[in-house]
């Protein structure tokens, strides 16, 4: 099909996630919606090259699964009959840096499910949708304008080998998706603007995961495991989702440039890394569980949010979305739930395509960003060495900072806290909400009670006896 350059058409480089979210919300506002990629089509769900942190853990917050349960109806529970786990959220341990969190009694439950699963699955959606068509094994490598260069009009693609097609994809928006390597900074400098100033923090986490098969048999205490670092003394942390298979996906990272030396991607080195986390149970649940894949590395050393808001001049027809705009530390999971958030608002603002839509867009997008930054990079920021670039640290940071390490402590003790601070985390509140009266009033009676002597700090998560019997047959059958 040949799209002429007047014909409404809208083009979205890069089709992962946030590019798709982004087709999803655009197939209702233009005739049609191209997603060009530069990967080959895959066969079924599993990894691909575009997208390498795929083979680490991935947690999809609750409001994450909010939204795309609402925009692909039934999703979910296609994801389950594939055989992603449904659990209720407190079945989820987390161990912050003040000890276990208490559960929240939440009825509420959650899909866990890998990263490449989700993405096969809405992609399959969007691929029988006529209005969006997918163009693979094609890179974009620069962006195409009038004359006057004030507004973008398409994209140049070059093919990769067995693959051909028009080099040049005309359209009346274009959409950068492309991720947290994005290239339009270098795009949008070449044709004499300037590139979107950019804040960093230099979070420096390296990450180190593989597969696991579930053991048999292991005691139901909870379904997966979260364990922080513990600023500033224990920089590691890990995590064990549970994920279709009856896999468990363990990833353990490492904070502020510790990076895992290249031992920790072999079996031993693997579980010594785990014997370090501030919490013992992710090490004794791999420990008698059996590997199904070798040790991926990745580094992600730079939090970065590009500001194509405070653009003084873009041309018209260019937006961008998902990690090309913001790519957080990983460690707090909000990448994918940001970039399907950032979809309901482009939805919003396509909604009224007057002139100057673009500009808005990026401002509501960076609002809506603005929350889930400020989570990741205040806490990245307790890291000695973990420095704000390209912005001023917000007032009152280290306050609140200190009120995060009293409302911590109360949610190892306190279900209303807790609960206050999961949906927060799920984005499904915002920050503020952790100052509600109502919590606020529990974290420092909280406090006030641990230093009269009142209340004894939470006792360290011990291993339950259900575990214990667990590793000790274990260690029976491997005598
Ligand atoms: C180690 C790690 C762990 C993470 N863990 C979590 C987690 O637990 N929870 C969570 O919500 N998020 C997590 N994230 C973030 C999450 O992966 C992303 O937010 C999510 O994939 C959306 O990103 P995206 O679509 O913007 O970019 P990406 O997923 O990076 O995709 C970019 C796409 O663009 C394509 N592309 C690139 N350049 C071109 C080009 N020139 N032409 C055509 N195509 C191109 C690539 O092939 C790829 O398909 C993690 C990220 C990392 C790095």
């Amino acid at each position: 099909m040949r799209i002429g350059i007047d014909s409404d058409h809208a083009i979205v480089i890069g089709g992962s996630l946030a590019g798709m979210f982004a087709a999803h919300a655009l197939r209702n506002h233009f005739a049609q919606v191209t997603v060009v990629e530069r990967d080959d089509l895959p066969e079924d769900a599993g990894h691909r090259a575009g997208v390498p942190q795929s083979h680490h853990a991935h947690g999809l917050l609750a409001r994450g699964q909010q939204i795309i349960e609402a925009q692909f109806p039934g999703i979910m529970a296609e994801l389950q009959r594939d055989g992603a786990l449904e659990t209720r959220l407190e079945r989820l341990v987390i161990v912050t840096p003040a000890g276990k969190m208490t559960p929240t009694q939440d009825a509420e439950s959650g899909t866990f499910v890998s990263r490449y699963l989700l993405e096969w699955k809405i992609r399959q959606r969007l691929m029988s949708d006529t209005r969006i068509r997918f163009i693979f094994r094609a890179e974009a490598v620069g962006l195409h304008t009038d004359a006057s260069r004030t507004r973008v009009t398409g994209v140049a693609l070059r093919y990769r080998k067995g693959q051909t097609g028009d080099t040049t994809l005309y359209g009346n928006l274009v959409v950068d998706a492309t991720g947290r390597r994005s290239d339009a900074p270098r795009w949008l400098s070449a044709l004499g603007y300037d590139p979107p100033p950019e804040e960093t923090v230099n979070s420096g986490v390296g990450y180190l995961s593989r597969f696991y098969r579930r053991p048999n048999n292991f005691p139901a205490d909870w379904d997966g495991i979260i364990i922080n670092a513990r600023p500033p003394h224990n920089p590691r942390a890990g995590l064990i989702l549970p994920i279709e298979g009856d896999r468990w996906h363990v990833t353990l990272g490492n904070y502020a440039g510790h990076y895992p030396k290249a031992e920790a991607a072999t079996d031993a080195g693997f579980l010594e890394f785990a014997q370090q986390l501030a919490d013992p149970s992710l090490y004794e649940a791999i420990r008698v569980a059996e590997p199904l894949t070798p040790v991926k590395m990745f580094r992600t050393p730079t939090n970065r949010f590009r500001h194509f808001e405070q653009l003084r001049r873009t041309p018209e027809g260019f937006i961008a979305v998902g990690d090309s705009v913001c790519a957080f530390n990983p460690i707090y999971g909000q990448g994918m739930t940001t970039s399907a958030l950032g979809s309901l608002v482009l939805a919003e603002v396509l909604s009224d395509r007057s002139p100057g839509f673009e500009r808005r867009f990026q401002r509501a997008l960076a609002r809506a960003v603005d929350a889930p930054w400020f989570i990741a990079t205040s806490e990245d920021l307790r890291w000695p060495g973990v420095m704000l670039q390209g912005a001023s640290p917000r007032l009152g940071t280290p306050l609140l900072r200190r009120y995060v390490t009293l409302l911590l402590e109360a949610a190892c003790a306190d279900p209303v806290v807790s609960r206050a601070y999961m949906r927060m985390l799920n984005m499904l509140d915002l920050p503020v909400a952790l100052l509600r009266p109502a919590v606020a009033v529990r974290v420092f009676g909280h406090a006030l009670g641990r230093r009269l002597g009142l209340i004894s700090a939470s006792d360290e998560w011990a291993l339950s006896p259900a575990m214990i019997a667990f590793l000790r047959t274990q260690a029976l059958h491997q005598k």
